[in-house]
């Protein structure tokens, strides 16, 4: 099989896609499955590219030539480590443009977002390299005379990380950059729909001089392989996953036979709350950048929109007159702003929240119907007079659906907005400050937008509570996810 004639001939370097995977150092063309990861463009159902998939032998040898690599990279130090991934990040940004058609051949997304998360990946290189060289440690003043006491901070050592497809590059930035900062060697198991912007960081990585044998990529058919075999392996110290709560749980259940260090950033159902007293045209943008981004396939993206009572139906107005002018397009048209879906059961998931939306008496105000253009693609939907009743209420739709409920009074909307168990983002509009105080501390959630509907960049803590997850990416709290703390008591030092 020939990588795709179409994409190769976007590229401004066609060596950024293999038909290969790296395991601990070597690009190989086969693996011990000695099956195929077969890639398609979602826009047009065109196969791109037939990778191997890695079965459990590769998985053990890329564990085992990172357990060495590491341990040369953490004897290095913070400002070679530092150096080395300045050059990576510099070597992504010099081919953003070609990473970003990458991108948007495998996953869909229309190719100006395409472009802002390889910039927005890049940052996360560019964080933690600089932080690499602030891993502080502490000290302690002694309890006893005699006594020194000491907190350093060492590399966890292998690192797994298991990565969704919704943003097919970024993904990949948040969870190596922090483990090369701190020292550890990475196993990096992107999605089956979306393994090539992995491998081409890879590519990039390996020529930023990373060490072979530090940042493996193996793309699988067999996911649950690759997890039992990390979470059973005691060579690998812990698990940064990105997912739904499903498969979470099951990790964290594997895990738990070797107490593995875990971090789980899993699925949302953020509220999108807006109150009488908000500026009405920042709200409406704000609720369209969070709804509709990536066609809403973004765990921090607004699920539910809560607005008040007063200033209900004309949100509602100008929100439809903004859904109602997006682009659904291939990503590679000019002015697209609503890519594919990424499979057919995204797509059947969202009609069911729609007709059920519907049959407990939900207005379509805008969309509704498929697609013309068939396929994955689907019509951006405004929904107003939503329940809590109603699926859109409870589950994430990870798609272009807006539903929009009413409500009366903060107390009210507090309760609905912590109803669910997901605790990742919330959203929220509102100019009275008591009320901002009060809303902001009682939503039970790792992160709130306040007045913006776009909350992630690299310098603060991306992350959720309750089932979205815990473990922090971004921020100088990133780093501790990657870390151990070691406290040493010295003694019999005379006085
Ligand atoms: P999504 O609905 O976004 O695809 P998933 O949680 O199913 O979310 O998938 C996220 C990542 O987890 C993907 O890389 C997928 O291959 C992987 N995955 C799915 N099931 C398992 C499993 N049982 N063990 C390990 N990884 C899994």
């Amino acid at each position: 099989m020939a990588i795709s004639g179409t994409l190769l001939s976007r590229l401004k370097d066609s060596s950024l896609v293999r038909e290969e995977m790296l395991v601990g150092g070597s690009w190989r063309e086969e693996g011990a499955s000695g099956k195929r990861v077969e890639v398609q463009n979602p826009s047009t159902g065109d196969l791109l590219a037939s990778l191997p998939s890695a079965g459990l032998e590769d998985v053990r040898i890329a564990v085992d030539l990172a357990k060495v690599a590491q341990k040369k990279w953490a004897s290095r130090s913070a400002k070679e480590r530092a150096a080395v991934m300045r050059k990576f990040y510099d070597l992504v940004v010099a081919n953003s443009e070609d990473l970003a058609v990458i991108l948007t051949s495998e996953m869909g997304k229309p190719l100006a977002e395409a472009r802002g998360e390889v910039a927005y990946g890049a940052s996360y290189i560019e964080w933690f390299g600089e932080e690499a060289k602030r891993v502080y440690g502490d000290t302690i003043p002694g309890h006893q005379a005699d006594k020194r006491l000491l907190v350093l901070k060492q590399p966890v050592g292998v690192v797994a990380a298991i990565a969704p497809w919704n943003f097919p590059s970024a993904m990949v930035a948040r969870k190596v950059a922090p483990a090369l900062a701190s020292g550890c060697a990475i196993i990096f198991k992107p999605a089956a729909e979306t393994p090539l912007s992995a491998l081409a960081l890879a590519i990039l990585a390996e020529r930023a001089g990373v060490p072979g044998g530090l940042f493996s990529v193996l793309p699988t058919q067999d996911a649950r392989m690759f997890g039992e075999e990390v979470c059973s392996n005691p060579t690998v110290k812990k698990l940064t996953f990105t997912g739904s709560t499903e498969v979470g749980r099951i990790l964290m259940a594997q895990g738990a036979q070797k107490i593995m260090k875990l971090s789980l950033e899993l699925g949302g159902n953020a509220p999108f709350i807006v109150f009488d007293d908000a500026d009405l045209d920042e709200a409406v943008e704000g609720a369209m950048l969070s709804k509709f981004r990536n066609a809403g396939q973004t765990c921090v993206c607004a699920n539910r929109l809560y607005v008040q009572s007063g200033i209900y139906d004309r949100f509602v107005r100008k929100l439809a007159e903004r859904v109602s002018a997006l682009k659904v397009s291939d990503g590679f048209e000019d002015g697209a702003t609503i890519g594919p879906l990424i499979n057919g059961e995204a797509v059947a998931k969202l009609h069911s929240h729609i007709d059920d939306a519907v049959n407990r008496g939900a207005t379509v105000v805008v969309g509704g119907t498929r697609d013309p253009r068939g396929g994955t693609f689907v019509q951006p939907t405004l929904l107003s007079g939503a329940t809590k009743e109603m699926k859109v209420a409870r589950e994430e739709t990870f798609a272009p659906l807006a539903p929009v409920f009413k409500f009366e009074t903060a107390d009210e909307v507090i309760e609905l907005a912590n109803d669910t168990e997901f605790g990742l983002a919330a959203y929220f509009y509102a100019n009275d400050l008591r009320n901002v105080w009060k809303v902001t501390e009682a939503l039970e959630y790792g992160m709130v937008g306040v007045n913006t509907g776009l909350i992630s960049t690299e310098v603060a803590p991306f992350g959720g509570v309750k089932q979205s997850g815990f473990g922090r990416e971004g921020s100088k709290y990133g780093l501790d996810d990657f870390l151990s703390m070691k406290y040493v008591c010295m003694g019999g030092i005379p006085a």
